[in-house]
């Protein structure tokens, strides 16, 4: 599976570069949001946002642009 890809950013308003979980705290992170709604998600298939020239960090889902609302970004490490 390939780990950037481009998809709209419901947030940026456009295409922009996504990748994956890059560790256990943010598949945690993805897995907390997730819980209530789908207790079985498949972490992998979240992606965010990597627009380098801002910091997005906005979290979608490869088939949805907005699977949270309100949208949620993907906090940095303490
Ligand atoms: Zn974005």
């Amino acid at each position: 599976m390939p780990r950037e890809m481009t998809y709209p950013c419901y947030t940026c308003g456009s295409d922009q570069p996504h990748r994956q979980p890059r560790d256990d705290r943010e598949r945690d992170i993805i897995r907390e949001l997730t819980h209530a709604r789908t207790p079985h998600a498949y972490v992998d298939d979240y992606w965010i946002c990597g627009r380098t020239d801002y910091d997005c960090r906005n979290i979608r889902h490869a088939w949805r642009v907005k699977p949270f609302d309100p949208p949620r970004k993907m906090p940095e490490p303490d």
